[in-house]
């Protein structure tokens, strides 16, 4: 019997949505939905100094707006950390773990999945025991010296060498925030994730995930790495933008049912702009139509 597809959205609440996370979101309801399948909402807000609740609720009602449905509980990751401890563990078990002193810029890097942190030498990694500081370090885990490779529904094959290209990377930071990696490994593998849905930026993190996968001996799901929408001047979209900013688009727009219809005609799903639903598109999602590569966002004249 073929396996049921699981979904999932899985927002940082360090500030509100932006039209390309909307997008993302889109996405992977409308694959979800048109496999009668499953879709999930997790928070990400495993750092919760810069992830306040009040946020979370603003993205709630933000996906509402929209029109998402989602199945199930909410997964809140600040209220997992024993769920991630037990993780930790086992890596521990097998001898993968190792202290870390270096500089908080690293350590603040490992909760925000975006941007790029650079191949890390381990450093750390040939400190003797008596070397060590006596303060708490972060926890990195050793990666084999082996490409790990996928083949992503939207963006085809990719492989990365951890070593030569990531190194070891943090599990937990030292001040016991565990890391994106780890958390969103153990989330999707215990959630029964059968495929993530994320933006194109983080692509270079599932080789990481892949390997914790293994590890933890979950079953793989599928990736689909979509593009991010860039604004009229070529630049990705970030959370404070003007007209991508959702308190903007829900004051000036009282039917999402355009903003919908307009990104759903950006990515190619759809030959004419039309209002729609997520339903409504759901009905005629095709994934062989949607685009691979970042879009130039056409407002469709909604906003104007
Ligand atoms: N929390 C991440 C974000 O807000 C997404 C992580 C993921 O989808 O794997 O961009």
């Amino acid at each position: 019997m073929e396996k049921q597809t699981i979904g999932r959205f899985a927002p940082t609440p360090s500030g509100r949505l932006h039209l390309g996370n909307i997008f993302t979101a889109m996405i992977g309801y409308l694959s979800a939905r048109s496999q009668g399948g499953k879709y999930l909402l997790r928070i990400e807000d495993l750092d919760v100094a810069r992830c306040p609740k009040s946020v979370a609720y603003g993205i709630m009602r933000d996906l509402d707006y929209f029109g998402f449905e989602f199945d199930g509980e909410i997964l809140w990751q600040s209220e997992r950390a024993q769920v991630y401890e037990r993780y930790l563990n086992t890596l521990e078990r097998q001898g993968l773990i190792y202290p870390c002193y270096c500089s908080r810029a690293q350590l603040h890097a490992a909760t925000a999945p975006h941007g790029d942190t650079p191949v890390y030498d381990g450093t750390c990694r040939r400190l003797s025991p008596s070397e060590r500081p006596v303060r708490a370090g972060a926890s990195r885990v050793i990666v084999p010296d082996k490409n790990v490779s996928f083949t992503d529904v939207l963006q085809g094959y990719y492989e990365q060498n951890l070593v030569k290209e990531c190194g070891d990377f943090i599990v937990r930071r030292a001040d016991g925030v565990f890391a994106y990696q780890l958390a969103v490994t153990v989330d999707d593998g215990e959630s029964g994730v059968t495929e993530v849905v994320r933006g194109r930026d983080l692509l270079s993190s599932a080789p990481r995930q892949l390997f914790l996968f293994e590890k933890f001996g979950f079953q793989k799901p599928v990736f689909m790495h979509v593009p991010l929408l860039l604004d009229s001047d070529g630049a990705r979209m970030s959370k404070r933008e003007g007209k991508s900013n959702m308190e903007y688009i829900r004051s000036t727009l009282p039917d999402s049912r355009r903003v919908i219809g307009m990104l759903a005609f950006n990515a190619g799903l759809t030959d004419r702009y039309e209002p729609l639903s997520l339903n409504e598109l759901s009905r005629e999602y095709n994934a062989d139509k949607l685009k691979k590569d970042d879009i130039l966002l056409d407002d469709c004249g909604i906003f104007s």
